[in-house]
């Protein structure tokens, strides 16, 4: 589609690029801790080494129709879920299709449930949302479009460092890195900057200032509630320096300390004692989980009762247990079965429902459903499985199963155990070529791009209806990641892609 993009560069423009892209990198903190594999930990018994994030040498080229398209659907996919958090009884019947086959699903549900027979304590939850998309091109249409690739609700990352890249990329415009060949198509306007550092911090501030309306009696925090060990932790510092700018304090607490470091007292709310000050006391005004997404992180009971004793706290949480499901891929797949009457359940503004449901590939069950049976044909049949992608109820990269393994992996699981899983067509987008620059090391060729749009959405639970009033809805700035288009997953911090900006095109 775009066949003289990028240009190649001679070996001194490279030069010049290259060491003004490391240079601005760890100059703005577009940066993360190495991997082991390539500091190795003798080499740096403190871990306080930085390298550069992967990120792309240039913007990729990217439709404007389909920004714009993935843009304007923000606020109704913020509505959508927050309607889904707040309807536990269809929930439940989503969940309880699953428990059976799913430990995880269902050791979240039981946290769900203990709290709500002690009642819930908050009255307010926050969605910091990222909705992922590829384009979409349709022979018969005029236009691409995006298609949803999922919708996460739990520790949706990369807004820290994606405003830095559509930074560093802007700077490298500014500063002549790239050749003037390129002028007509990288413009200061075709380079919008991504917004989800103060986007997202934003939102934290508006959860943080609807907790106040009940009058705590200590100094509050925010909680960054993170894995021991964390790779992409300046990603999240960027977050908290910008929440710190709207005057609120914030503490990154491990996932392993919560029942070291807080308590619940007798009025519900979560009180933090940080280690390093013992003596004081702070009253948590919201939780912000960038952990506890991963069944590896609840690897013994204790894992558990951190996680039941921050969901039925007064804390407002960044997500709650009934969000965090409301983002499985099941729900995805019960949304975008085609035909699904669910969308409109939640849904009710029709232009609203229509953008959204334009946004959604073809996704299946696996179980004995008409559908299900359907899927089951293409999903063991190797001729049909190449079209697809199998899902399990996993956050994180790296649990999909792609195209031609499908049949193979099913054969290997009991029967009983396929409705863990839903079936999603490939969407293939055009084919584009980048530059990424990972680990000191440059790799040029054919890449796949994924648009990410952040959404922020506060609310407050309905009374007798359970419907949510939403008191923030906003779009929080965009995420684009670019991987080669050798690999099937494309997570940077898993080890596949990169961070880039997108050129409008
Ligand atoms: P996770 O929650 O683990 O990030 P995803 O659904 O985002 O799971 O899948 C991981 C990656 O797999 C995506 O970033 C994308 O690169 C690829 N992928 C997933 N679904 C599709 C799809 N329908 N078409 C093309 N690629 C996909
Ligand atoms: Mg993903
Ligand atoms: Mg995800």
């Amino acid at each position: 589609m775009y066949p003289v993009y990028p240009p190649r560069l001679t070996e001194e423009q490279e030069e010049y690029l290259l060491t003004n892209l490391k240079d601005w990198s760890i100059a703005h903190g577009l940066a993360v801790r190495p991997a082991p594999s390539y500091v190795p930990t003798e080499t740096d018994p403190s871990a306080a080494l930085a390298t550069t994030a992967p990120v792309t040498l240039f913007p990729s080229l990217f439709p404007g129709v389909c920004f714009e398209q993935a843009r304007n659907v923000a606020e109704a996919y913020n509505e959508l879920y927050a309607a889904i958090a707040s309807d536990e009884t269809w929930l439940k019947g989503i969940v309880e299709e699953l428990v059976e086959i799913d430990d995880f699903m269902a050791n979240l549900w039981k946290v769900h449930l203990k709290v709500k027979e002690e009642g819930y304590a908050h009255a307010f939850t926050l969605g910091l949302f990222r909705s992922d998309y590829m384009v979409h091109v349709d022979p018969s249409e005029p236009q691409p479009c995006v298609r949803q690739v999922e919708f996460n609700t739990i520790a949706s990352s990369f807004g820290g460092l994606s405003s830095k890249v559509s930074g560093l990329h802007k700077h490298l415009l500014s500063i002549g890195a790239y050749p003037e060949s390129l002028n007509s198509i990288l413009t200061d306007s075709s380079l919008p900057p991504s917004t989800s550092i103060p986007g997202l911090a934003r939102g934290m501030a508006k959860a943080h200032e609807a907790y106040l309306e009940c009058a705590p009696t200590l100094p509050t925090c925010v909680i960054f509630l993170v894995q021991d060990l964390e790779r992409n932790v300046f990603d999240q510092r960027h977050l908290e320096y910008a929440v710190n700018e709207h005057g609120i304090r914030v503490f990154r607490l491990p996932f392993s300390r919560v029942l070291k470091d807080t308590h619940v007292d007798a009025n519900r709310k979560l009180i933090y004692t940080p280690p390093q000050s013992p003596g004081q006391r702070f009253e948590v005004s919201l939780v912000y989980l960038r952990a506890g997404y991963s069944p590896t992180e609840y690897d013994n009971e204790a894992a558990w009762d951190a996680r039941l004793q921050l969901e039925r706290s007064a804390a407002i949480k960044c997500p709650s247990v009934l969000l965090q499901l409301a983002g499985t891929k099941k729900v995805q797949q019960v949304l975008a079965t085609p035909h699904s009457p669910h969308l409109k359940r939640f849904l009710p503004d029709e232009k609203q429902a229509a953008a959204v449901l334009k946004t959604f590939a073809p996704i299946y069950p696996l179980d004995k459903s008409e559908a299900g049976m359907e899927a089951r044909k293409l999903a063991t049949n190797p001729d049909s499985a190449v079209r697809y992608v199998a899902k399990p109820q996993r956050e994180g990269g790296g649990n999909n199963i792609y195209r031609k393994a499908i049949p193979d992996f099913l054969h290997s699981l009991p029967e009983s155990h396929w409705p863990a899983h839903i079936l999603m067509e490939m969407i293939e987008p055009p084919e584009q070529n980048n530059v990424i620059f990972r680990n000191g090391e440059t790799q040029q060729g054919g890449v796949i791009c994924e648009l990410g749009v952040y959404g922020a959405c506060l609310w407050k639970q309905g009374d007798a209806d359970g419907k949510p009033h939403i008191t923030s809805n906003f779009e929080a700035g965009y995420l684009l990641r670019t991987k080669g288009d050798a690999s099937e997953e494309g997570g940077v911090a898993a080890g596949f892609g990169a961070v880039d900006s997108v050129a409008l095109v």
